[in-house]
């Protein structure tokens, strides 16, 4: 699998995590907030000038999230990073390894 599709599918599972707990949406579904952020963070992967080669957004130099977009983020990735582990042990220790 491509690594843009698999930080998709990293980011689509932090934010429902993020989502379902702190604002007590239904399994599987999204508010209208975190929707947009996933649109977001999407869209950014797809334009990212790194392609394939990219590393961590959080490590990235350029870092190209908007301001409040990128606080928005990066406190999910706070909440939902630990909890992965529970969720899609195999797709963290790849995270890991990567790292
Ligand atoms: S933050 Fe950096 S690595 Fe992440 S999508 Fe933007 S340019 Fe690419
Ligand atoms: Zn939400």
């Amino acid at each position: 699998m491509s690594r843009i599709k698999r930080e998709k599918e990293t980011i689509d599972l932090m934010i429902k995590i993020y989502c379902n707990k702190k604002h007590k949406s239904k399994k599987n579904e999204l508010c209208n907030e975190c929707k947009e952020l996933l649109e977001y963070a999407h869209k950014r992967l797809d334009f990212c000038k790194f392609g394939e080669e990219k590393k961590f957004c959080s490590k990235c130099p350029i870092h190209c999230y908007k301001k409040d977009m990128k606080i928005k983020i990066k406190e999910v990735m706070k909440f939902s990073g630990p909890r992965l582990l529970f969720y899609r042990p195999v797709q963290v220790i790849k995270h890991i390894i990567e790292k």
